[in-house]
Formats: C-alpha cells, structure tokens, sequence
C-alpha cells in the first residue's frame, strides 16, 4: 500500500533557517519533519512512498532521493504549476489503482495506521478521514457524522455566528481509494477538503470518519512550531500513539459540566455551570481523556429522541469550544429500568449494565480508547456516580456540590495535584 505525501504548495521562513524551505523540510529538532511522517510510517511497514513537490521540490529530491537510506522507495510527482492539495492526484490515476494514506508533508504526528486501515476496511469505504476533537473547533473543517460514523455533511470554516455542532475536526489524514482519485480533473486546481470530498459525498461515496486522540498538528504559526518541537522532544508524541494506554477522568454531565435542570432535554436548556470550561482545559493540558458518561433516561421516556440528545451535545461541545476545551467522547446511558408510563419507549425499558452505577460505559468507553482505567478518576454529583467509578475500577472516585461554580476544577485539582 502506497503512502502519497503532498509536499506543494508554498515555501517558508523560519528564524533557524536564513533561506526559503518547503514545509516538509521544516527542522524539527534538527531533522525535516517529513523524515518523522517517513520514519513513523516505516514502522508499520510501509515502503512504498510517492511524494507530489512543486515549488522548492529539489531540496525534497536531494534530500531524500530514492529514499533508499531509509530502505524505502520514493517516486516523485512535479507541478509544472501549482494544482492545490488535490489537483496532482488527477495525473496519477495509473498510479493510484489500489487503496492508499494521504499525508500533508508538513505534519507532526503519531498514529496507529494499522488501525486506521482496519476501520477503513471494516466500513468498506471509499475514503477514511482521520477526525479529531480540537481546542479551536469555531475556526476548524467540521465534519458531521452518522452513529455509524458515516459523513452526513462537511462544515468547512469560516462558520455563520450561532454555529452549533459536535468537536470532529478534519485533521487532513486521510485513506483514499482509486474512486476519488476519479472524481479529480487533471490539470485543474483544487483543494481536498474544500472540493473533492464535498463533490465525492455528493456523488454518494461512502466518506467515514475515524475519531482518534492521537498527535497530529500542522505548524501554521511560529507559535504552534515551537510547541510542537518541545511536544516531540519531550516524548509526547509517540506516547499518544493509541498502542499506549492513556488514563481518562469520567464525568457525570447534568450538575457537573452543565446545570442540572429536571430532565433536561432541549439544547436551550442546556449552560455550562462556571468554570467548567477551565476545568475540562485542564484535563486536556494534564494529558487525560475527557470523557462523559450519563444516564439519560429521558429516551426511554420519550421526552427527547437521539436526534434531540445529539444537539444538546453539539451544544455542550460548542460551548466548551469556544472556552478552548473539548470533550474526547459522551456516552450515554439511554435506558430505564422501570416501566409503566404512557409515553414510554419499550425498548429502552430494561435492566442494562450501562445505567450508572453500572459500570458498562466507563468500560465500554477504556475498550474503545485503550484507556488504563485503574489510573482513571471518576467525578459525579451522585452516590450513583462514585459507586460506577468504583464498580468499574477507577482509581478514585469523587462526588462534588452540584451546580457549584468552580466545583469540578477544585476537585480535579485536589485530586491531580496531591
Ligand atoms: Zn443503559
């Protein structure tokens, strides 16, 4: 399987470096940034690289070659003239006849690529993009996804005021298959998240999102460089990679994250408590997963649909967005255990293993994300909540003041400063 970089585009300055430099040559920590794409790639197995170039592309050629110092073979692709991110995939369609990785040549990351590709696989689908939640997701791509993870809808930046939606952003990693590289004209310009994969979701292409929390940062701003050199100094980098276990805090979302409102369910009802959004940008700064886990009963109800209850979570996450945090994943506990109301939806009513104090999401949840729950915290506002954190094994579990202002900071700093 073929790994594409694209290595256009245009040339940069940096203080360490006096003349003009492709983006992939960026030095980081003394080396091109394209050498780590190269170096993590290979220790997956993949030889087999061909790189676009443009603009500057001979200091790309001279430095990597055949790529034979690598033990790797690279074949090379020049714009005559620059043809955006997408356009030199139109020339390559002979190349192009089996599935293969799309990098950006400027990119710092670690990933699991194996499994990438088993999802990609596993969905059978004609283009996988690698999604994340990120601290900036009001300028940020947008991708909206299915239950199934299949992409609904894309939601390029800039956004309207008022713009409401779930923290999946675009990472620009993508698996391809043959068939988009169909739907690109040679010789035109043209840009993958802004005209391919739209034109590739309207013809009715299978387009999934891969969600992971793994490192992947482009280095936009002289700001963002040096805090990425520092990242792959310090190890952060590699140890994000999904193979490494990560520990997690749980939280209880009504009374905790978000006011506690008797059942709520309608995204107007739904406002932070104060000091939540520093709260959960602390948890991202120490390296924890943030994830929420909620009984949500008024499914099984019927006072809300799943519809309803995805918007209040858009919403919970475009408020924590615009306070710089994000949630890396909700899970939601829709059942109920008692029936005979009028309204209620039967298939919801029954004894689950996920409704706290159950512990089925907080397992369900280290299951998906390789997290080490025996260093995990639980925080509720609950009895129920510190019994699921305990059931499943978390390390501590803690029950805060509800509706506190500031209450779930304190409490994440007792625990993760002692
Ligand atoms: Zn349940």
């Amino acid at each position: 399987m073929k790994v594409v970089v694209i290595a256009g585009g245009q040339g940069t300055r940096i203080a360490s470096v006096n003349n003009e430099i492709p983006k992939a040559m960026i030095p980081i920590n003394g080396k091109p940034v394209l050498e780590y794409e190269i170096e993590m790639a290979v220790r997956y197995g993949y030889t087999d690289f061909l790189f676009i170039i443009g603009y500057l592309g001979d200091q790309i050629e001279s430095y990597f070659g055949d790529g034979g110092k690598w033990g790797i073979r690279i074949d090379y692709f020049k714009e005559e003239k620059p043809l955006g991110t997408a356009g030199a995939l139109g020339y390559l369609k002979a190349e192009l006849t089996e599935d293969f990785f799309v990098f950006y040549g400027d990119t710092v990351m670690d990933f699991d690529m194996n499994a990438m590709l088993d999802y990609h696989k596993e969905k059978k689908a004609d283009a996988t993009l690698f999604l994340h939640p990120n601290d900036h997701p009001y300028d940020s791509d947008i991708v909206d996804l299915d239950a199934e993870g299949k992409v609904r809808e894309f939601y390029n930046k800039p956004h309207a005021p008022g713009f409401i939606s779930r923290n999946m952003v675009n990472a620009a990693l993508f698996i391809f298959s043959p068939k988009i590289v169909s739907q690109i004209e040679c010789g035109v310009k043209s840009h993958i998240e802004k005209n391919v994969l739209p034109a590739c979701l309207e013809a009715g292409m299978n387009l999934y999102g891969y969600l992971s929390f793994e490192y992947i940062k482009d280095m936009g701003t002289p700001d963002r460089y040096y805090s990425v050199c520092e990242d792959v100094r310090s190890g952060k980098v590699k140890r994000m990679n999904r193979r490494n276990s990560r520990p997690a805090i749980f939280l209880d979302r009504d009374g905790v994250l978000s006011k506690e409102v008797d059942l709520l369910c309608k995204p107007e009802q739904l406002e932070l408590i104060e000091g939540v959004g520093e709260a959960i940008r602390y948890i991202n700064r120490k390296g924890y997963l943030a994830i929420v886990v909620t009984n949500q009963p008024v499914i099984a109800r019927n006072m809300c649909s799943i519809k309803e209850l995805d918007h209040i979570h858009a919403k919970l996450e475009t408020l924590l967005g615009a306070e710089h945090a994000y949630l890396n994943a909700i899970y939601y506990c829709p059942h109920h255990p008692h029936g005979g109301y009028p309204e209620e939806r039967k298939e919801y009513k029954m004894k689950c293993s996920c409704r706290k104090p159950e512990p089925g999401m907080l397992l369900k949840a280290a299951d998906d994300w390789n997290i080490d729950i025996s260093q995990s915290y639980m925080i509720g506002d609950r009895p129920s909540d510190v019994q699921a954190g305990e059931n499943a094994g978390c390390k501590q579990s803690v029950q805060i003041e509800q509706n506190k202002p500031y209450a779930l900071l304190d409490a994440l700093k007792s625990i993760l400063e002692n």
